[in-house]
């Protein structure tokens, strides 16, 4: 089998530590993506259906059924599509919504697939309108209709493509159109991994990057990882260049904690971007409510930015709160920054428990 990552869109070259999106130096470390699901780490209940549904398909001798992945960015779902094609022994090709731009382009990508071969569609929710209904057809009768021809002798041909599978991956499923959602016949949610399992991987990482690494030193990345293995990874690479430039190239409790002060990411894993979007809600709207569109202007960031990025997160750790007329931060969050809660102490509840 062969998994092509040549992805459609530009990568990225400078990032900050947290960015979920992937950079070029993501690009070039395939070798860190686990390759089965024996080494994919954590996502217990995704993984133990997929085990089911990929055994099934492969006692039928039949595709899988189309998959939709959803969670955040960064949790796994374009690996998890590579270890799909290779337990079940077929080809992967990887593209993204945005990057298809026409209904052509998806045509010339469906009719090149070999019979049970997987497609891998990222960002799914961007898809524009023609080119979904092309979808719906391959999804359904493995065929698409072709216009041939304009004005009225203008024909339609039916092509028939080989069964395939449609590996979907979103940030935002609720953003999917009915018709499209309902055309999956798997859907996993991929959920933000525990420090135990950030810390496992990170170990495995080491390892492969032949980077010496104590339990201790695994642990102080995973926790401030946000629960997000490409984080984990990313961060890795940065503590291994303080360990090998400052220290004598282990990487232990204390130097990763130096590392990642130094690179201004706190014991929580939390940025710049996430002071700032918190100190916003509370110094100019009073804790909250706010409109997610009038934080982002506040700050000066993209809005999806924070909604996919940074909020899953701070709601994780119980910082932040999505109420219907908008954002609120919590006692806990007012506490972590340092600054008064207003209206007085806060309640045993309201206590840090890290
Ligand atoms: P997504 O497609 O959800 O944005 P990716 O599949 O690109 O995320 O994963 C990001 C990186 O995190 C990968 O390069 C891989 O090395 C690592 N990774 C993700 N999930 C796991 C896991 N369960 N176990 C080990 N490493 C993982």
């Amino acid at each position: 089998m062969s998994i092509d990552y040549s992805r459609s869109e530009p990568l990225v070259e400078e990032e900050p530590l947290i960015t979920t999106s992937l950079t070029q130096e993501d690009g070039a470390e395939y070798s860190l993506r686990p390759k089965n699901l024996r080494e994919y780490i954590g996502q217990e209940k995704a993984k133990g259906n997929l085990e089911v549904f990929i055994q099934a398909a492969k006692m039928r001798q039949e595709p899988l059924d189309h998959v939709l992945l959803h969670g955040p960015p960064g949790l796994g779902k374009t690996t998890l599509s590579g270890i799909i094609a290779n337990e079940m022994g077929v080809n992967v090709r990887i593209t993204s919504g945005p990057a298809i731009e026409k209904a052509g382009d998806l045509a010339a990508l469906l009719t090149n697939l070999n019979e049970n071969d997987i497609l891998f569609v990222d960002e799914i929710h961007r898809l524009n309108r023609s080119v979904e209904e092309v979808l719906y057809p391959a999804m359904e009768d493995f065929a698409i209709d072709i216009i041939i021809g304009k004005g009225p002798s203008a024909n339609s041909i039916r092509l028939d493509l080989p069964k395939f599978t449609l590996i979907g991956a979103t940030t935002r499923a609720g953003q999917l159109s009915a018709p499209l959602r309902d055309r999956f016949g798997v859907t996993l949610r991929l959920e933000l991994y525990t420090p135990e399992e950030l810390s496992m991987i990170v170990t495995r990482s080491a390892n492969i990057l032949d980077a010496p690494i104590e339990q201790g030193g695994a642990m102080e990345i995973a926790r401030r990882s946000r629960g997000t293995p490409r984080i984990a990874n990313r961060m890795l690479r940065r503590v291994r260049d303080f360990a090998q430039v400052v220290g004598d190239g282990l990487i232990n409790k204390e130097l990763a904690d130096k590392a990642l002060t130094a690179l201004e990411v706190d014991y929580l894993g939390l940025d710049n971007i996430d002071r700032r979007m918190l100190r916003a809600i509370i110094e100019y709207y009073n804790g909250g409510p706010v409109g997610l569109e009038t934080l982002a202007a506040t700050i000066n960031e993209e809005s999806v930015t924070l909604e996919d990025v940074y909020e899953p997160y701070l709601m994780q750790i119980g910082f932040l709160t999505r109420t219907p007329r908008g954002r609120c931060v919590t006692p806990k969050a007012y506490q972590h920054l340092g600054l008064t809660i207003p209206g007085g102490a806060p309640t045993e509840m309201d206590q840090l428990t890290f």
